[in-house]
């Protein structure tokens, strides 16, 4: 009897075989399909999406190019981009290169990539011609950058995407409809940060993790009883899930089944903190590739949205009955229902916690060596497993090497951030990508760095910090970004590329930041400071989706931020839409850390409000382009400034504006030797100014504020030595710094070098 993963494996099967075709007319796969007759599932998926029996692999469009969320025609003529020919590879490395789009049309690299494939792709296949989570990896990982069917639809997506179509077909290959499940895991938030103390930054970092397997067990019970392979999955990650089914009751049934099974496993596992939203919305099959999928897609996250209004409406009895409060808290988490709490770890002073905190903190603890992780529903597997924890009933069992044993056939095999073909052999293996970056302990080997730790490695002033950051407007972007183009290859595309910047690339630019950073970026720490510029103290919290929240030696976390902007921008071709906003709180190692997320947060708010595209650092909130500055340019080349411009009048060539050219400026040279009491006086001007502002009528703000301090300013800067004075780099800072379109920015600097330079804890 035939199945459904057959039918998505013909369907990768001939995508692999376009793939071959590409990059080798001669090889022998194209002929050997020829032979094969296609499933009437698989000719219709084939049909609706537009894949024909010439279609051609080609070179790849940059998708972020066709974002458009506004109403009007794109502001700038932006520049057609194309993704580099390159597999997503880390094979001699940790982590893969960052992808930044070419502002041409690769030809001349195809002869190269094309040898690779045949050296790497081609050979492999004999033996795994029936593997499809092999065959899968081949396809994400060099049909990422390659085009199928559509300039910009990469070959990667259109197999994915004509798969789900073809096994939501599955035994009535004319279904007029088809379903598309949405889950959401809500919640999320509340469960990881809200947590007080003791190596609380590894719990934080466990909890996380923990999420990632709850939405992939969702994923693996939906897949289950609705008989799906993966190649069904849309995109699932970071408690969030959309799948393709067959358009049926007994779809809806299912789905219904599932949310409540762990609905009422949720309510015991996190008391009521973190629920799941499931919705099933059934639509025409052929809407899949016209713009009627993007009101779907919408109304059920409308319905998602609904549901989570009403959380738990299913377990009302469960809720209503009389809760057992026994006094005694959790000293983590602080529920009070249960009265099984122990220590927290071995130390003397260590406090009570529940058996979920306690679980979290050993799992923190284990996380760092974790390479793979397998999922069964049986309590023992043959492999030894490092640990093992049980979410809903299955068992996630960890491994900190790769097990060399046979997994059982309804078993599957995580591997963690593992592009290489070679571990792909054992059949149901398949990559789980998570933000995962995170430096080593110095006192504590094969653990994660702590939070002191993270501040005494801080420059100047020893402190942690905290950044949180996500894309703006990302509902409108999916929902209506892609105008007229929203098919389901490119949605499925769009949220590929976007969660492999957060997923995947962000931890090649933490580690290693001089191959990573795109052209042109503008840094404060050169590679002069070998130790500093390796950036060595981060550890992520989370990253996955659309967002981050990022620990560190605040110095570094600082850096971080710019870096990720830059190379965010540059990944998204620029596109004028695409943008981040980000807050960052830097706080004393004892500061509780649930208050360090929420600072955080608060921030990031500020950030957003400001029109986004932002950053709130130092309570300072500005546009990136500010923050980022430029040096040597005429204020009408400046777009940022046209507030400013509407009081000051006249135009000016200035040699440094914004803030991080000053702070380079002051920081980066030391032969200027100015007195600290300089910038201690920059502080006290800016402090003035603050005052003097808040005492000022509302309407005369924007008249004075930048002009206010130059008085006091022009007497700091006379106070200094004359050889100083002088210096030709001090002219320079000086003269820029006298402007009043630098104004704004000069508590900001002020702030940052002060902290920078900070001797004393
Ligand atoms: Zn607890």
């Amino acid at each position: 009897m035939m199945t459904s993963s057959q039918v998505a494996l013909q369907v990768v099967q001939q995508a692999i075989a376009a793939l071959a075709g590409w990059a080798d007319p001669n090889n022998p796969l194209t002929s050997k399909l020829n032979f094969v007759e296609e499933y009437p599932e698989v000719t219709r998926a084939k049909e609706i999406l537009g894949w024909k029996k010439d279609t051609e692999v080609g070179t790849l469009r940059l998708l972020f190019d066709r974002v458009n969320p506004s109403d009007e025609l794109k502001q700038e003529t932006s520049e057609l981009h194309y993704h580099p020919l390159m597999p997503i590879d880390n094979d001699n490395k940790e982590y893969p290169k960052i992808p930044y789009p070419l502002n041409y049309e690769p030809q001349e690299e195809q002869k190269a990539f094309k040898e690779k494939i045949k050296k790497e792709v081609l050979e492999s296949l004999h033996e795994n011609w029936e593997n499809l989570s092999l065959l899968m990896l081949i396809l994400e990982k060099f049909g990422s950058c390659l085009s199928f069917t559509e300039s910009d639809v990469a070959l990667v997506d259109m197999n994915r995407a004509t798969a789900a179509v073809a096994v939501a077909l599955f035994d009535n290959s004319e279904a007029e409809n088809i379903s598309l499940i949405a889950g959401d895991l809500s919640g999320i938030q509340k469960f990881i940060y809200t947590i007080s103390s003791d190596g609380a930054l590894k719990s934080l970092r466990a909890r996380s993790f923990y999420l990632e397997l709850v939405t992939e067990e969702i994923v693996q019970q939906l897949l289950e009883e609705l008989n799906l392979p993966r190649t069904s999955i849309i995109y699932a990650g970071g408690g969030n899930l959309y799948l393709l089914a067959a358009a049926s009751n007994k779809t809806e049934e299912k789905v219904k089944q599932i949310q409540n099974e762990f609905n009422n496993w949720l309510i015991n596992k996190f008391q009521h903190k973190v629920f799941l939203a499931l919705e099933c919305k059934t639509f025409y099959t052929n809407d899949i590739v016209n713009k009627n999928l993007s009101s779907h897609w919408n109304e059920v996250i409308h319905q998602l949205n609904k549901q989570k209004k009403r959380k738990f409406y299913e377990q009302i009895n469960n809720l209503l009955a009389v809760r057992d409060s026994f006094g005694d808290r959790c000293r983590v988490c602080y529920r009070d229902d249960t009265t099984d709490l122990e220590q927290l770890n071995t130390e003397d002073d260590s406090i009570l916690a529940c058996p979920t905190c306690r679980e979290m903190f050993q799992l923190g603890s284990q996380l760092f060596k974790t390479k793979a992780v397998v999922r069964s529903r049986h309590n023992n597997i043959s492999s030894k497993s490092d640990a093992d924890y049980i979410i809903n009933n299955s068992h996630y069992f960890l491994f900190n090497q790769l097990p060399t044993q046979q997994i059982q056939n309804d078993e599957t095999l995580f591997l963690i951030n593992n592009w290489k073909i070679k571990d792909y052999h054992l059949p149901h293996s398949v990559p789980l990508l998570l933000g995962n970056y995170g430096q080593e302990s110095f006192e504590n080997q094969g653990n994660f760095i702590r939070a002191h730790e993270l501040a005494e490695e801080a420059k100047g002033i020893k402190r942690v910090g905290y950044l949180r950051m996500d894309v703006d407007n990302l509902g409108k972007i999916f929902a209506k970004g892609l105008g007229d183009n929203h098919t389901l290859p490119r949605l499925a595309g769009l949220s590929r590329q976007m969660s492999y910047f957060f997923k995947v690339y962000l931890n090649s630019l933490a580690a290693n930041r001089k191959d990573t950073l795109p052209e042109n970026h503008k840094i404060l720490t050169n590679d002069k400071n070998q130790k500093k510029f390796a950036r060595l103290n981060l550890l992520f919290i989370y990253a996955g989706g659309d967002d981050l929240f990022v620990s560190g030696s605040w110095d570094e976390v600082v850096e971080f931020a710019f870096d990720i902007y830059q190379s965010f921008r540059a990944y998204t071709g620029h596109n004028p839409y695409i943008t981040l906003s980000g807050g960052i709180s830097i706080n004393d190692v004892k500061y509780p850390i649930y208050q360090a997320a929420s600072d955080s947060g608060e921030s990031e708010k500020k950030a957003k409000a400001n029109k986004r595209d932002s950053l709130c650092l130092f309570g300072e909130v500005f546009k990136w382009d500010e923050w980022l500055g430029q040096t040597n340019v005429s204020t009408d080349n400046i777009k940022v400034i046209a507030e400013s411009k509407l009081y000051i009048s006249k135009k000016e060539q200035l040699g440094l504006f914004g803030i991080l050219p000053f702070v380079d400026k002051l920081f980066n040279n030391p032969d200027l030797g100015y007195p600290q009491s300089f910038i201690r006086n920059l502080l006290v001007t800016a402090e003035i100014q603050e005052l003097a502002l808040k005492k000022a009528k509302k309407e005369e703000i924007n008249d004075i504020k930048y002009f206010l301090h130059l008085p006091k300013l022009a007497y700091t800067m006379s106070k200094l030595p004359q050889k100083l004075r002088s210096h030709e780099d001090f002219v320079l800072i000086r003269q820029s710094l006298m402007s009043p379109y630098n104004a704004p920015y000069f508590p900001a600097i002020a702030t940052w070098i002060e902290l920078l330079t900070r001797t004393q804890a």
